[in-house]
Order: C-alpha cells, then sequence, then structure tokens
C-alpha cells in the first residue's frame, strides 16, 4: 500500500516553523508497519494544494494530509479536497453540534462566525472525531484512493493519527513484519565503511536494506528485514549484522540497537572502576556536559576545570609558563600538561583535555582554524591527538567533543 504525506502551510516553506508533522508520522507509520512513498511540503494556496493531490494520488492508495483544517481564511484544504474530487462543500450538522458544545460547555465562550467554517467537509466524507480540538479529522476516499486531513497542530495531528487513522489503515496494509539491527560505529566515515562492507552490501537479500546514517564523527548502520516470520528474520539479521561487523575494524565499532557513545563509555567506566574529569578549553564543558547528559553520570563523572584562558590553564592546572612560550596553548606539550595537572587537582582516574582553534578567526598558517589537540590520560599513560577540521566554530567544537570521547573508549578498552 503506497502512502504519501501532504504537509500544507506557508510557515513550513518558509523556514518559520519546522515541519515535525512529517517526522513523527513518518516514523508512527514505519513502527507500524507502514512506509511512506512520499512527502510534499505545499503553501497556503489552493491551486496548490489541488495540484499536490493530482500528483500524489497519480500513484498512491492513500493520500495524508496536515494542516489546513481551521477556521481562517488561510485553511484551504477541505476546500480543495472538494475541487479535486468534484464534490460540493456541504455543512455538516453533527460536526456543527459537537463544535457548539465544545464552545458552551468546555470553552465557555461564544461561537464566532469563523467557526461555522469548520463544520464544512467535502459531500461524501466520514468525519474523524477531533478529542483535542475543533477541527475534526476527515476521510474520503474516490475512485480507490483514500484522502484523510487532519489539522496541523502536531497534538491533534497526533491524536488522530493514533486513535482513528492508523486503526482503519493497518486492515488495508499488507502485513509484512520489519525487523532491524543498528550497529553504531565511531571513527570512520560513510564511504570508508561502504568499501570495507561492499562484498556483504552487494550480497545482502532482496528483502533487506542497509541505510548509513552519519551524524558529527560516527555512522549508524541500519539493516532492516521485512518478512513473514520473525524468527527467521531475526536470525537471519544476526547473521548479517556478524559478516558487516566481521568486515570492521574492532575499535570502530562501538554498539548495537539502542545506545549512544556516552552511554558505552560510562558502561566502560564503572568495569574499570575509574573515575572521570575534563579539562576543557576549546569546547567549553561540551564534553562535560555530553558526559553529564547520561543518566548515571554521578557514578563516574567528578567535574570539570573550564581552563578557557591560558591564566586558568596557569593558575588551576598548573601549565608552566614555558609551555605556553615555546609551543603556545594549542599544542601537545599544553593538552598534555592539562591532564596532568587536572588529575591530582579533581582527585580522577581519567581525564581528557582539549585546546584548539574553533574559529572563525585565531588561525595562523602553522595552526590553522581548525586546529585542535586533545589529550586523554591517566597518571601512567598519556595518548594525544591532533584533529584537523575544517568546519564552523560550532561544529569544530561539536565534533572535537565527540572525538575526544570516542578516543576515551578506545583508551578505555585498552587500559
Ligand atoms: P487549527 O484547527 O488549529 O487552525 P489547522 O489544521 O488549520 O489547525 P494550521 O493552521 O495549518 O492547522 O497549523 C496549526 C498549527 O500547527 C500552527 O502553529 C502550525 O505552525 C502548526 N503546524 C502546522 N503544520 C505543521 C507541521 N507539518 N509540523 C509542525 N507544526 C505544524
Ligand atoms: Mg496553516
Amino acid at each position: 500500500m503506497q502512502v504519501a504525506l501532504l504537509t500544507i502551510g506557508d510557515e513550513l516553506l518558509i523556514g518559520q516553523v519546522l515541519d515535525t508533522n512529517s517526522q513523527w508520522i513518518s516514523s508512527f507509520l514505519y513502527e507500524n508497519g507502514i512506509e511512506l512513498a512520499t512527502t510534499l511540503t505545499v503553501s497556503d494556496n489552493k491551486a496548490a494544494i489541488g495540484e499536490a493531490l493530482v500528483h500524489a494520488a497519480r500513484t498512491n492508495r492513500v493520500v495524508l494530509i496536515t494542516g489546513g483544517l481551521g477556521p481562517t481564511m488561510d485553511d484551504l484544504t477541505l476546500e480543495a479536497i472538494a475541487d479535486h474530487l468534484e464534490v460540493p462543500i456541504v455543512f455538516n450538522e453533527e460536526t456543527y453540534a459537537r463544535i457548539e458544545h465544545i464552545f458552551k460547555e468546555l470553552i465557555k465562550r461564544p461561537l464566532s462566525p469563523l467557526h461555522k467554517r469548520q463544520a464544512y467537509q467535502p459531500e461524501g466524507a466520514q468525519t474523524l472525531e477531533n478529542k483535542q480540538g475543533t477541527a475534526p479529522g476527515v476521510w474520503i476516499e474516490k475512485d480507490e484512493v483514500i484522502y484523510i486531513a487532519m489539522p496541523g497542530v502536531p497534538r491533534e495531528m497526533k491524536y488522530l493519527m493514533t486513535y482513528e487513522v492508523l486503526p482503519r489503515l493497518l486492515p488495508l496494509a499488507s502485513t509484512k513484519t520489519r525487523k532491524e539491527v543498528t550497529i553504531h560505529t565511531a571513527g570512520w566515515g560513510e564511504t570508508q565503511i561502504a568499501t570495507a562492507i561492499q562484498s556483504v552490501e552487494e550480497s545482502l537479500p532482496e528483502h533487506m536494506t542497509l541505510a548509513y546514517l552519519p551524524s558529527l564523527g560516527t555512522v549508524r548502520l541500519r539493516l532492516n528485514a521485512a518478512g513473514d516470520d520473525v524468527s527467521s528474520l531475526e536470525k537471519e539479521l544476526v547473521k548479517w549484522k556478524g559478516e558487516i561487523v566481521e568486515l570492521l575494524p574492532k575499535e570502530i565499532v562501538y554498539g548495537f540497537g539502542d545506545t549512544s557513545l556516552t552511554e558505552v563509555v560510562q558502561q566502560l567506566l564503572i568495569e574499570k572502576k575509574m573515575t572521570l574529569v575534563t579539562a576543557e578549553s576549546c569546547t567549553g564543558g561540551m564534553i562535560a556536559h555530553s558526559v553529564t547528559n547520561q543518566p548515571g553520570a554521578s557514578r563516574v563523572f567528578y567535574g570539570s576545570i573550564i581552563a578557557y584562558d591560558n591564566s586558568v590553564k596557569k593558575k588551576l592546572l598548573g601549565v608552566p609558563e614555558h609551555v605556553f612560550e615555546q609551543y603556545g596553548a594549542v599544542s601537545e606539550q599544553a593538552v598534555t600538561a592539562m591532564v596532568e595537572g587536572v588529575l591530582p587537582l579533581l582527585g580522577a582516574d581519567v581525564a581528557i583535555a582539549t585546546s584548539g582553534i574553533a574559529g572563525p578567526s585565531g588561525g595562523s598558517p602553522e595552526k590553522p582554524v581548525g586546529t585542535i589537540w586533545v589529550a586523554i590520560g591517566t597518571r601512567d599513560q598519556i595518548i594525544t591527538r591532533k584533529l584537523s577540521f575544517r568546519h564552523d566554530r560550532q561544529t569544530n567544537i561539536a565534533r572535537t567533543s565527540i572525538t575526544a570521547i570516542d578516543m576515551l573508549r578506545r583508551f578505555l578498552l585498552m587500559a
């Protein structure tokens, strides 16, 4: 069953409101075994909505629509649907009585004539009761295509999708089961990964797909299988997951399923009975923030010194003056001294230190913007790494934080 989604509203096209309805609906349907074939965002313009309906109806059995159901003049969805289906718009007594009831009994305000507009529906439509607002949803079928209009307000749309739309769609959808596994990697780019696992990807059976979901410094691989028998799908996924992991360096795969880098690092710290501190210059506390965002952080994390200015690196962390003079604050020597200083100061077992030029200014020919030094270490052993990024300031900082946390993970694996 092919399903299309139209999200309607000028505000979505001028970047004023993020189209979260698309994201919510696509994942909600997907979780329920229904896949969206396409989504389209359309302006509050009757002709534009009409064209989108023609386009969507050409190849889809179901056309979901959100937005433009309200009482104001810019809400034109139902008129556009009526025109498209060549049926009149008719007044629905029952809907009107419901709206009247809501205003009298619940809102206790007089009904404005504008609200009467919400009781008009294309002839032949069924009403989908909206217990979260005044505008009801509308379900209308013509020429084998089902059109379902819902309000744009996310809360109302979610209510209708959950209680009115999905229960009616499920019996129409072919009920193939879907199962998936996620492989989390850090440190390799998606092309590097794709090259390494090409042979597996090429031999994946028809009913399986592999998706690459890259984000800063990490790539998730989502392996998906569709079929009738859950247990055989699960077996297949285990087999193919194993083949993929086999072809990747061990240290880049940090977990499976519902996990995160910070969760894995926290687990490793617990296992090794180690406590963490950070001494952050260019990351300004972002590493500490990521670590403490993970529930349970207090078991492994003591605190952080944000040593942004050299005076703090010197006074609190004891970085010697000659290090700045000889090597500069962005240097292997500086981050090494920061680790050596913060460990006794805060009394932890392992520390992360960062110092770099996040940009946009402050670069030099030998140390361009995006040059960042990271050190990870204990009292016995310190490792360092020079990062060279070419992003904007925020991205340089975020990617440094993720990379440093991944360095800590690898360090702990060896510890
Ligand atoms: P109402 O009955 O409340 O008037 P409506 O169907 O007319 O609802 P809209 O006027 O299009 O809906 O939108 C109502 C609210 O929902 C607005 O604040 C709008 O920004 C928001 N909204 C609309 N579409 C989306 C979307 N796709 N994603 C997120 N928010 C949306
Ligand atoms: Mg609107």
